[in-house]
């Protein structure tokens, strides 16, 4: 077996971010993101490595916390059993003494960044844990989780996706949303990728085909009413120019919040919303619908304010 060389590495927390650095483009797994750290030296504990390493790589002063977790990964050239600490700087502000860059992320960052592959199943380990709104089933499911880390209540400005999640939406009505996640793609190869045009022409064959098919929520009276919301939503376009500038136009373009409490289904918006809709002849968009619509494509944030994607989101 080959050697395996110890490795100590810091998880800097300032509240909400956490730091990361960018290593040198000469070193091995250059302009790769990593935490910060390094080897351990003969006769130091973990600690002493993990503060000798900080100030020496950022010039800064740790309190050495926990372990948060350790992961061993077999790299071409070593084995490497790292061991991550939660950690906070005492003193100092981080300098590039050896780095090529730093960041400090949210949670919800970790995607934009190359990480060493190492630190893969610890980031992992960080998103996992992180405070999230309580929804039931939330954490058991991970395209529920997958669906509420990255999609709802990001502000949506594209009218593919606004339609999308109209048609969802109205299935939705009555039904689990974790359900209508799960026949998602069958809606969608069923639905002709949600293509308003066509869906705005279907006829009574297509109706029965629809009814036929055990990929999506059968029931006639949805079917027919996203037909006639096709034809609405393209009314709508040809009026304002894209149902973007006509759903933003409830809020002029701004994100409001109504955070989660787990008993609020409605609004003074959604009524709003939800009136002038029926008003053009959209159906199963009713006030409650409307809320959850609205919720979906970010025109309303209302991530729970301890929930990771609170902060990115709703500044
Ligand atoms: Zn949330």
């Amino acid at each position: 077996m080959a050697n395996i060389t110890e490795v100590v590495a810091a998880l800097i927390w300032d509240g909400h971010r956490f730091l990361i650095c960018q290593r040198p483009a000469h070193k091995a797994r250059g302009l790769l993101w990593e935490f910060v750290g390094g080897k351990t030296e003969a006769g130091e504990t973990s600690q002493q490595a993990l503060i000798r390493e900080c100030q020496e790589e950022l010039g800064i002063t740790l309190n050495v916390g926990e372990i948060f977790m350790d992961v061993t990964h077999e790299y071409p050239d070593l084995t490497v059993h790292l061991t991550l600490f939660n950690a906070t700087i005492a003193h100092g502000t981080p300098q590039l003494l050896e780095h090529n860059a730093m960041a400090w992320i949210g949670i919800s960052e970790i995607e934009n960044y190359d990480f060493c592959p190492a630190d893969v199943e610890i980031l992992a380990q960080i998103q996992a844990k992180a405070p999230r709104c309580q929804w039931p089933n939330l954490l058991t499911s991970p395209l529920y989780m997958e669906y509420h880390d990255h999609e709802w209540g990001v502000a949506s400005h594209d009218d593919g996706y606004l339609f999308e999640m109209l048609v969802l939406e109205s299935f939705h009505c009555g039904l689990s949303w974790l359900l209508m996640l799960k026949k998602r793609e069958g809606f969608r190869t069923a639905f002709d990728g949600f293509d308003p045009h066509k869906i705005a022409n279907y006829d009574d064959a297509k109706v029965a085909e629809l009814m036929d098919n055990p990929q999506i929520v059968r029931n006639k009276a949805k079917i027919l009413a996203t037909i006639q919301n096709a034809k609405s939503y393209l009314q709508v376009v040809e009026e304002f120019g894209s149902f973007d500038r006509y759903i933003w136009s409830f809020t002029d373009g701004q994100t409001v919040r109504h955070p989660f409490d787990g008993v609020t289904n409605r609004n003074h918006l959604s009524d709003r919303v939800s009136k002038d809709m029926k008003r053009r002849g959209f159906k199963f968009m009713g006030t409650v619908t409307t809320f959850s619509y609205l919720e979906a494509i970010g025109v309303m944030n209302n991530h729970a304010e301890d929930c990771f994607c609170c902060e990115s989101a709703c500044n």
